[in-house]
């Protein structure tokens, strides 16, 4: 019995083939950047989360290409893909443009799939109408929103720029014409605790969302995290707090809720700090949350629920 549903393990059975992503960086920018929503970004961004081996400044058309080539070369050629829009807001150009870009991924020969990384406040319906034209064809849609907290004073706190309401109108209006969404969240972002987490996974769970990437909370220099950090006003959560929490997370998520991402890899000197959040502890960080599960009895989906929550809550003598 798996204990969590990754994203392999779905795409596998959903494809009969091993399934890869396929990262993608381009020259987008992000409104809460540029002015347009705010300036200065969240307090965490760091290059808009562009893998270090990628540059927008090389063509799409080479970033698939030498991607594939890299996934077929170590896992055969008896592989599917998904092109994956990671870095910045890749909803946020021309819809022309857009077109362009999402086009010419699909064009390439096994890509059954695009995910498209973007904000809750920067999905205009005509996007969203343009990623439903490929469902309609076959092509399965993933929109990754970043919620990152479902707690609204912790978006201000971090200069999100959006709030809790976006989200969720994103999410019903994505959903609606057949996209799957996919939902960030980050564990132990400044001022929060365990009923914030929580309460994030509940939201996920009542909005039904199709996916979810949660990772720890992480400092990278040149950030406003950072300065908070050094100043002593911030400290990230340890590796076996992070554990709890992400396994707490987990019992409330519904069992067929598709977890993509567990824990965040970045590179030193880049990485103030935790020392877990690197390329050589991943698989460390999953197997601990693994092993927590197992240790509680529990699996994905094995908490009280929400629903039940919301009962108890609508059935209070006035409540409103
Ligand atoms: S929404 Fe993403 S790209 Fe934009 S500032 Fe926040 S973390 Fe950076």
């Amino acid at each position: 019995m798996t204990l969590i549903r990754f994203f392999r393990d779905y795409a596998r059975e959903r494809f009969g083939v091993r399934v890869r992503k396929i990262p993608v960086a381009l020259p987008f920018t992000c409104p809460n950047i540029d002015g347009s929503k705010g300036r200065g970004g969240c307090a965490y961004c760091y290059r808009g989360a562009r893998p270090d081996h990628l540059s927008p400044r090389v063509s799409m058309r080479e970033q698939i290409e030498e991607g594939i080539r890299r996934a077929r070369e170590r896992y055969g050629r008896e592989l599917k893909f998904f092109i994956y829009f990671q870095s910045y807001t890749n909803t946020y150009g021309d819809i022309a443009y857009l077109r362009e870009l999402y086009e010419e991924a699909l064009s390439f020969e096994g890509v059954v799939g695009l995910d498209v990384g973007t904000r809750p406040d920067c999905v205009p319906q005509e996007v969203i109408e343009l990623l439903a034209s490929y469902t309609a064809k076959g092509v399965e849609v993933w929109l990754e929103l970043g919620l990152q907290s479902a707690n609204y004073e912790t978006l201000k706190r971090i200069n999100r720029g959006h709030g809790i309401s976006e989200f969720v109108d994103a999410v019903l209006r994505a959903k609606e014409v057949g996209l799957k969404i996919c939902a960030h969240t980050i564990v132990g972002l400044p001022g929060e605790g365990e009923e914030d987490f929580l309460e994030t996974a509940r939201l996920l769970s009542v909005l039904k969302v199709d996916g979810v990437k949660i990772h720890p909370i992480y400092v990278m220099r040149n950030t406003q995290l950072a300065k908070m950090y050094t100043r002593g006003e911030f400290a990230p959560l340890t590796l076996g707090r992070y554990v709890k929490y992400a396994a707490d997370m987990l019992e409330v998520l519904p069992q067929d809720c598709v977890v993509h991402r567990l824990t965040a890899e970045a590179k030193k000197p880049a990485l103030l700090a935790p020392d877990y959040c690197t390329y050589e502890r991943k698989l460390e960080v999953i197997a601990a949350i693994e092993e927590e599960l197992k240790r509680r009895g529990k699996r994905q989906g094995a908490g009280e629920g929400t629903i039940r929550n919301l009962k108890e809550l609508v059935q209070e003598p006035g409540g409103a």
